[in-house]
């Protein structure tokens, strides 16, 4: 044994008390941290059937045994709970700068529970836990809770994690974020902190967490930095907006509301265009010599670079989702998700399922207020985003998502409702990279489109030297097909991510998208950790992961029957160059059942079999109800 442990805080708000666990060594070593820690907490400290938004829900926030070292990318934490949004497991990992400064401070991770009477943050300091009023801030936009909680506490360099008014209303997709534009977008999980009148979480600390071996860890520092070229790397360069108009080509940019899949204004809207215009600093995350993120400023729209800027499934969502071409007025919208803290992909396919509503006189100008819900109004779309963001007027129905939005209006609403589990659809379309209904189908967290690398890696794929030719990835697999071969792809690829996800590694700086590579990357955490962890060692950590939130959620009632695809995945493509592509259900089932039987999941009950659980050292007696 190295000696390695994690410490978790968990903190009870009903009765305002703290007490720290320490995690033994050989349960780290399985789970790591992130993701895999996260599931293996609620498993373990939650019984099922809780109410997500009642005080019996856990939210914990795990950082991994890497977190906050020198590492380009290895700054992401995750945070979890039952999701309001899916009543499953809900993950969702962010960057920025919380997690170093939490591990600074002198914890791994923290597990929140109960309610606290009134509003309260918490403030963490060295080690030291404080219960604060959080009353002035609640109510508040984002930029003012930051300012405020920085000036009370007198230090500027605090980090603060926080819910917004979108969060504190209980709107179901409502996001955490930290330091203002680090976000934990998907699953809802800051209604989970608004319900439990917990309105943020500031961390300062000075303790300093090293490697065991600093001599290897600066060996895979050393690699990186020989090995990256940001004047060549995409992310740097364009950003994730950079990849909008390969999507337009390629025939599967989500647009008007998954409809078509090309959109006429996609120039205006893309990466490039914000490069030129209004893009004025590439943002980034603790230690990262990336900085992929956005910053971006409209003057005379009151767009300022402290929120950051558009990602593309931001701009995807409120944009070609809904029509919109103005790029200004999208960095408008993208401000306006980041001071209600909300969560841009389900509140742009919410606003997109509300136009199609409309268009079909399902939704009319007297639910509106008054406005006109077409297509390609930018208006239209704000207006919507504060009304969600105050949970007000049609705000409080689109804010349930579009799941429940569509079961309260029924008259066919359903057809226009995008969502898996009730998350609504990332802005990838299943219908041209095939993996992705996999993905969407079968991700514990409903539709999530970073369960795995997309279905253009598959392509490049090749015998000599290919960064996953370690795992026998040595073949090209075509982006349409939906064989056996695209299953394994996708099987393999899921897991790389998944360990990725718990030990807190960041998919834009690992391999397969960047220049960090896998053995490089396996013998940093060996020298951090001083163990001998090997490929197949971090696989198992990623299948254990996957496998523990799959058990969540069949704890929770889940089935096959709702490993599905909203009914238009199955449709044609309206338009561009793969119209009139679309979801074989034939196909789709027999892939489904395939995974399954890769995963050892049983195929009546989707549940993870004895064996497999064994195989992975899963033990179940630690679990509620398992
Ligand atoms: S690549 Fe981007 S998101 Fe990832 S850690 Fe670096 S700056 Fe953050």
């Amino acid at each position: 044994m190295a000696g390695v442990t994690a410490k978790i805080l968990h903190v009870d708000l009903s009765a305002q008390t703290t007490r720290v666990e320490e995690i033994p060594e050989p349960v780290l070593r399985r789970h790591l941290g992130g993701g895999g820690l996260a599931a293996y907490l609620l498993l373990r400290d939650m019984p099922p059937g809780v109410d997500p938004l009642g005080p019996d829900n856990v939210l914990v926030f795990t950082t991994s045994i890497i977190n906050g070292l020198s590492l380009s990318g290895t700054n992401r934490y995750t945070a979890a709970a039952k999701s309001p949004l899916t009543g499953g497991y809900g993950e969702s990992e962010a960057g920025g700068w919380w997690a170093p400064e939490l591990r600074a401070a002198g914890y791994d991770g923290i597990a929140v529970r109960g309610r606290a009477e009134s509003p309260v943050y918490l403030w963490i300091k060295d080690g030291q836990v404080e219960f604060r009023d959080a009353r002035p801030y609640w109510g508040k936009l984002s930029g003012e809770v930051q300012e405020g909680i920085e000036q009370e506490l007198g230090d500027k360099r605090i980090r603060v994690l926080q819910t917004g008014i979108s969060g504190e209303r209980g709107v179901r997709f409502a996001a955490i974020v930290n330091q203002l534009k680090h976000f934990h977008g998907r699953c809802g999980l800051g209604a989970v902190m608004g319900a439990k009148n917990l309105k943020a979480i500031a961390v300062r600390g000075a303790k300093i967490n090293a490697p065991l071996d600093k001599v290897g860890a600066k060996a895979t520092l050393t690699y990186f930095k020989d090995h990256y070229d940001r004047a060549r790397d995409r992310f740097h360069q364009t950003g994730t907006a950079g990849g909008l108009l390969n999507l337009e080509a390629s025939g599967i940019l989500p647009t008007r509301n998954f409809r078509d899949g090309s959109f006429e204004h996609a120039k205006a809207i893309s990466g490039q265009k914000m490069a030129e215009t209004i893009l004025v600093n590439r943002g980034t995350c603790y230690a990262c010599m990336v900085a992929c993120k956005r910053e971006v400023e409209v003057k005379e729209l009151g767009v300022t670079p402290r929120f950051g800027g558009p990602e593309y499934e931001s701009l995807a969502a409120t944009g070609s989702l809904c029509g919109v071409g103005d790029l200004n007025a999208l960095a408008k919208i993208n401000q306006l998700l980041a001071q209600y803290v909300l969560d841009s992909i389900s509140t742009g396919v919410a606003i997109a399922f509300a136009m199609e509503c409309y268009e079909h006189g399902i939704i009319t100008k007297a639910d509106t207020g008054g406005v006109e819900l077409v297509w390609g109004s930018a208006e239209a779309v704000e207006h919507l985003v504060h009304l969600i963001g105050r949970r007000e007027g049609i705000g409080e129905l689109l804010g349930e998502g579009v799941k429940r939005a569509a079961d309260r209006l029924g008259r066919g609403a359903e057809r226009f409702a995008m969502h898996v589990k009730g998350q609504e659809l990332p802005m990838h379309d299943p219908r041209g990279k095939k993996s992705l209904a996999l993905a969407y189908a079968l991700s514990p967290t409903g539709a999530d489109h970073m369960e795995a690398p997309h279905d253009p890696l598959y392509e490049g794929f090749h015998p000599d030297g290919h960064p996953l030719g370690g795992l026998g990835l040595i073949e090209p697999v075509k982006m349409l097909d939906f064989g056996p071969r695209k299953v394994r792809a996708y099987y393999y690829t899921q897991q790389v991510w998944s360990f990725y996800n718990s030990v807190g590694m960041c998919d834009f700086v690992g391999t397969p998208l960047n220049a960090l590579g896998l053995e490089q990357f396996i013998g940093y955490v060996n020298s951090v950790t001083g163990w001998n962890m090997s490929l197949y060692e971090l696989m198992k950590v990623g299948e254990r992961s996957n496998t523990l939130a799959r058990l969540f959620n069949c704890r929770e009632g889940f089935t096959p029957a709702d490993d599905v695809l909203p009914a238009r995945m199955h449709e044609g493509i309206g338009n561009g160059a793969l119209k009139g592509e679309r979801v074989d259900p034939e196909q789709f089932l027999a892939a489904r059942r395939l995974y399954y039987e890769m995963a050892g999941w049983d195929a009546e009950t989707g549940q993870p079999t004895a064996a497999r659980l064994a195989e992975l050292e899963v033990d179940t007696s630690v679990f509620q109800a398992v």
